[in-house]
């Protein structure tokens, strides 16, 4: 059923729909069709076998399906005969016809440029080289990765493995030998987690899942079964058949690591589909890959991460996309990951935020990239960076300062700790502290008995002559002596930064 060389059975349609307009939503996205579609009932729709079946296979589809320019469908015609090519009709509904640079489309639709490559390689992480048994990848200490199946339901154009999935014949090359992995995995106990991928493990036969599932989980040292599958966003429809849901939950150890890549992706099927699995006892992790013109902006990320955390799919890694043979296209650089992993970390809820890692050439594994937030250090403290950019002293140890204190600005006066903080000139959190401690300031004088217009004119209009570092007790304090207020230092120091102290 899943064979990706299926025949045809998907007729000609000349009309290209007119754009539907969902630029705007919101994810879960909008239930929708393309015109071919729209008169198939629900009860084939929502079939598995009848997504595979008229999944779309062929340029000769594509070309009645969507527009394109004809240098470039005579390209990806000539790339059919080297690379798979398949999408079932409730993913590629999610395509929005009108748009060539369509998220959805570019992610499963073949580029002439897949032709195109310079630096990238067939097996850019050398999975084979460590490969101790036929199919089964042995990289970290405790865990392993099986390769099940060359099939999967939607085919990835930058799929990392490519030259076992998309490529036509590419499987013999790789191959995997059942009984072997698993007989690979009883016999290491060093194995606690066991990755069954492949292609897509959702699409095997359901007996030849079950035979991976009651053997690795009666192997006692294997704690966690990772099924990576692309299932529940490109054909949630396979995860509506309850025998497949309970034969997954009835391994017990099985963590499923799906691949939501764009927010548009995240439909109601989707959600369904997460839900069920959740119910069944199933943690569900995400893994994005960054891919320029699809998610490779903050804009897009937030909105795919808010989306995923909305149907309790923990993002989990993002990775750098890996330097596959054909997908250069895809590739963007470090420094725009970085770029929003900044705009993440602080600005939205820290379970929404993904790792972003560079899978390492040569095998070396995941790299984990971030932002620095470590500005410099001393034996005495570190200065750190939060979200705003504002530097801070952080003395972790409570003991004596070693150093001898000298004439130093910025950075070095934080370290030496004759400041505890410098923090940017219009920072919002700190125009909400100063509007907190004016309320508060005004109470306290109200409590005190000493309203009047005299005392309001130190906070100014804004509030922008109250300091503030300084909190309610010490403003209070003020007013009890009859001082006055607190007397502020002013927040320039000639850098952009404030000093607060
Ligand atoms: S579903 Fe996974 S294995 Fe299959 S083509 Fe996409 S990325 Fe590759």
């Amino acid at each position: 059923m899943f064979e990706s060389d299926a025949p045809d059975p998907l007729p000609t349609q000349s009309a290209i729909p007119a754009a539907s307009g969902f630029e705007d939503d919101e994810p879960p996205s909008l239930p929708r069709r393309h015109s071919l579609w729209a008169n198939v009932p629900d009860a084939q729709w929502n079939d598995w076998r009848w997504q595979t079946q008229n999944s779309v296979r062929s340029v000769r589809q594509l070309r009645n399906l969507l527009p394109f320019a004809p240098d470039e469908l005579e390209a990806i015609g000539r790339l059919e005969a080297d690379f798979k090519l398949a999408i079932p009709p409730y993913y590629f509904s999610l395509i929005d016809p009108t748009d060539p640079a369509d998220p959805i489309r570019l992610q499963s639709v073949p580029s002439p440029l897949e032709a195109v490559s310079g630096y990238e390689l067939e097996d850019p992480l050398e999975e084979d080289k460590d490969s101790p048994v036929p199919g089964l990848t042995h990289r970290y200490p405790d865990r392993v990765l099986m390769i099940t199946t060359p099939n999967c339901s939607m085919y990835c154009r930058y799929c990392t493995r490519k030259r076992a999935t998309l490529t036509r014949g590419g499987w013999e090359g790789v191959s995997a030998d059942d009984e072997r992995m698993i007989e690979y995995v009883r016999k290491t106990p060093a194995i606690r987690d066991v990755i069954v991928s492949g292609g897509d493990p959702l699409t095997l036969p359901i007996g030849k899942l079950r035979y991976y599932l009651e053997n690795l989980k009666a192997i006692d040292h294997v704690d966690v079964i990772r099924i990576g599958t692309r299932v529940p966003v490109t054909l949630p429809q396979r995860l509506f058949d309850n025998e497949l849901v309970d034969l997954l939950a009835s391994a017990e150890k099985v963590y499923i690591q799906t691949h939501f890549n764009h927010p548009r992706e995240i439909t109601p099927e989707a959600a369904r589909v997460c839900k069920t699995l959740l119910r069944a006892g199933m943690p569900i992790n995400n893994h994005s890959v960054l891919l320029k013109g699809v998610n490779d902006d903050l804009g897009t990320m937030r909105q795919l991460l808010r989306g995923l955390l909305r149907i309790k799919v923990r993002p989990y890694y993002l990775f750098h996309c890996d330097p596959v043979t054909g997908a250069g296209h895809f590739r963007t650089s470090v420094w725009k990951g970085l770029q929003i992993m900044e705009g993440l970390r602080g600005h939205m809820s820290g379970i929404g935020i993904p790792t972003y890692v560079v899978d390492s050439p040569h095998g070396g594994g995941k790299i984990p990239l971030m932002p620095n937030y470590m500005v410099s250090m001393s034996d005495d403290a570190v200065v750190l960076r939060n979200y705003e950019g504002m530097l801070v002293r952080y003395q972790a140890e409570d003991k004596p300062t070693s150093g001898t204190p000298t004439a130093t600005r910025g950075v070095s006066n934080l370290l030496q700790g004759s400041q505890t903080q410098l923090m940017p000139e219009g920072s919002e959190r700190m125009a909400r502290r100063r509007a907190i401690q004016i309320a508060e300031h005004t109470e306290a004088m109200e409590t005190h008995g000493c309203g009047g217009d005299s005392h309001h004119e130190h906070a100014g209009n804004d509030g922008a002559a109250l300091r503030p570092g300084v909190s309610l007790p010490v403003l209070a304090a003020a007013h009890a002596n009859g001082n006055g207020h607190a007397n502020g230092n002013g927040y320039k120091n000639g850098n952009g930064y404030g000093a607060h102290d």
